[in-house]
Formats: C-alpha cells, sequence, structure tokens
C-alpha cells in the first residue's frame, strides 16, 4: 500500500529524487566519485554559509552527533535540552564517557540564551550541543540570540544540530560562529535516510587533533584529509550522494530565498488551519517551528482513529506525538518539497477525516 508521509521525518521523497539514486555505481576511490564529491562542495558550502568544508558521512544525524562528542569535548559538555532529541544528547554524551552538564527547560520552550551564558560562566566547558529545531515538540530557539552568546567563550566549541531546520530557514555558520554544523538526509532536505551531512571549523578540528579516544568512523580529521583527495573515508552510500546532487540542482533551480519563503507560507497555512479549529500550538506561537507544527490535542480528538482514517481514506498520513507526548500533541510536516497544493489537499483530507473521529472521553 501506497501512502504520503506529512511526519516531520523521514518525508516524503520526490520521484526526481528516487531517480537520481538509481544511477549506475561508480568506484568510491575513482575518479568518477571525485568528480561527483568536489562538484556538489561550492552548492553544499553556499547553503551552510561557510568557507569550511562541508562532509559527508554515512550514517544517520546521531552518528554526527555522538561523533562530534568524541571528537570536541575534553573538558565538559553543556547539552541544552528542551525535548526528546536534545535530552538524548546529555544521555549520549555521558553514555561516550564525557562530563556532561544538563541545562533543562520544558518541553515546548526555547533554550534560554540567559541561561546558557550562566552556565557558560563557570568556565567548566569546552563544548555546547544545541538542537536548532526541536522536532519532538516543533519548537524552534533563537540560534542568533543563543550563538551571540557563545562567541563569548572562546574556548566553547559549538555543535548545532539542524536536522529539521535546514534550508527551511538560513543559518549561517560562519557568521554565527558555529563549529560543527550538522543535518540529516531525511527530514528537511527531503531524501531518504542514511547520510548525513556537516561542516566543521578549523578550531573544531584543532581540538580534534588534541583529543585521543576519537575513534575512527567518525573522526574529523579522516573526514579532512579525503576531503582533500574528494573522497570520504570510507565507503559513501553513493546512491544518497546521487539523490544530494539531485537536490541541490533542485534548491538551486527554485532559488533558496524562494525556498525560505515557501517553508514559511506553508508553516503559516497549516498553523491558522489548526488554531480556526480550535487546537492550540505546544509551543508558544513565537517559538513554534518553521518546518512542523505541533499542536496540544486540545479537542481531545482520538489521534489514532483519525490517522488511521486519513491513510485509509486519503492516503495521508500525521504524526500523532513523540515520546511522551503521544496522543497529546500531534504534528505536520512542511518540509521538503510540500507545495501550496499539497499542503491545501492535506488540510481537505484532514477536515473530512476529523468530522468522523470520535472525541475521547475525558
Ligand atoms: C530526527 C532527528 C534526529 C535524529 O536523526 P536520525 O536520523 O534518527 O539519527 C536528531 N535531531 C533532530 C532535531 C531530529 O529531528
Amino acid at each position: 500500500m501506497s501512502y504520503k508521509l506529512f511526519i516531520p521525518g523521514p518525508i516524503a521523497v520526490s520521484e526526481k529524487t528516487l531517480r537520481a539514486m538509481t544511477q549506475p555505481m561508480i568506484g568510491h576511490r575513482s575518479p568518477d566519485f571525485v568528480k561527483l564529491y568536489q562538484s556538489i562542495q561550492p552548492d553544499l558550502q553556499a547553503l551552510f554559509y561557510t568557507k569550511d568544508p562541508v562532509y559527508l558521512s554515512t550514517s544517520s544525524a546521531w552518528g554526527v552527533m555522538e561523533g562530534a562528542l568524541r571528537n570536541v569535548v575534553a573538558k565538559k559538555v553543556l547539552n541544552c535540552m528542551n525535548g526528546a532529541f536534545s535530552d538524548k544528547w546529555f544521555d549520549v554524551a555521558q553514555r561516550c564517557g564525557k562530563v556532561a552538564g544538563a541545562l533543562k527547560s520544558e518541553w515546548g520552550q526555547p533554550v534560554d540564551p540567559e541561561a546558557v551564558r550562566r552556565e557558560l560562566a563557570t568556565g567548566n566547558y569546552d563544548a555546547i550541543t544545541l538542537i536548532h529545531n526541536e522536532t519532538s515538540t516543533g519548537t524552534m530557539s533563537d540560534i542568533s540570540a543563543i550563538m551571540a552568546v557563545v562567541r563569548e567563550f572562546p574556548d566553547v566549541i559549538s555543535i548545532v544540530d539542524t536536522v529539521s531546520s535546514f534550508s527551511v530557514v538560513p543559518i549561517k555558520k560562519d557568521e554565527l560562529g558555529i563549529d560543527v554544523l550538522l543535518t540529516g538526509s531525511q527530514k528537511a532536505l527531503a531524501m531518504p535516510p542514511g547520510l548525513s551531512i556537516f561542516s566543521v571549523s578549523e578550531r573544531a578540528r584543532t581540538r580534534a587533533a588534541q583529543q585521543a579516544d576519537r575513534g575512527y568512523y567518525f573522526d574529523f580529521l579522516e573526514f579532512q584529509k579525503n576531503h582533500e583527495n574528494g573522497m570520504t573515508p570510507s565507503t559513501p552510500v553513493i546512491p544518497l550522494i546521487y539523490a544530494l546532487q539531485s537536490k541541490l540542482e533542485d534548491i538551486k533551480a527554485e532559488g533558496v530565498e524562494a525556498r525560505y519563503a515557501r517553508h514559511a507560507r506553508l508553516n503559516d497555512t497549516v498553523r491558522s488551519w489548526g488554531l480556526a479549529k480550535g487546537f492550540k500550538l505546544f509551543p508558544a506561537e513565537a517559538n513554534g517551528s518553521k518546518s512542523l507544527n505541533c499542536f496540544a490535542n486540545t479537542l481531545n480528538v482520538d489521534l489514532s482513529a483519525l490517522n488511521k482514517t486519513l491513510k485509509s481514506k486519503h492516503g495521508l498520513v500525521i504524526d500523532g506525538g513523540y515520546g511522551k507526548l503521544k496522543g497529546k500533541t500531534f504534528r505536520i510536516s512542511n518540509m521538503g518539497d510540500e507545495t501550496d497544493e499539497t499542503i491545501a489537499e492535506l488540510l481537505v483530507a484532514l477536515d473530512s477525516a476529523l468530522e468522523e473521529t470520535p472525541k475521547l472521553a475525558v
């Protein structure tokens, strides 16, 4: 059975992207691969707003999220936590044997720059992790304000996850002073899962060079050494690199500013629909994500019944809440290739499915 995903990752992948993946295989040490790798570098650097190299990791985002800790944390890392993914990063730091500090906000609250300043001012930290867009709660933090604080502490290496916001809003790596900026393939970029894309500052590479236990697979220095020859350390997921090449063409053809504007418009359309129905946004509206809307289930809709109808009658799927928010919130993605038409179709289908769906007894 085929259906279309409006969950916040993985999301629908276009026919063009899927076709790009079916190109014949090439050797990953061949001139053809080097040409492919080097041909996409300038467009990647433009999208990351950076002069630093952009590396390709055959892993989901967590690989690089864990690897970055192993590369740059010598003393102690501050983990900014305000949702499922950022909470987990604190756990992962400890599993890597790192000394970690938890800077907790309520789920649905953005990361508070002043709280970051208070923590970093203790002088205990040499790294910080931040999730720009907490996908679990649809909350976007003010990355400019937070990075302005982080820049006051030159010993602190910043690791920023933009898995669900990359190419949705501009995130200017060099201007903001972000050391490690990472994203994944299956969310905002609308590719299948399996590739993580990240850019690393020279400062972060210098830190990595002093770290004894950074391992091999995610070693920044291995990535850099291979990058200089237009290659990756180990055999990469070549079909997804073809997909990335195709996606970069799409972004260029649309124009990146038009892409940002489209995401903002579609996000507004979905948000207005939900508020008009009587749902509330889960985070404060000012902190709502631009790539998805996470609504509080204030009308007590039976979300699993809703999704069942939506899927069986309309071939569409939304998300019924992440982790401890399951049943209490629902999330609708407007990432990737969605258009005014596809979002309008979804909302018509949702209207119809909602009419058939019982309310839960309170
Ligand atoms: C999905 C997601 C991740 C994890 O990505 P994987 O591809 O499962 O490794 C990390 N951070 C954010 C913000 C996400 O949305």
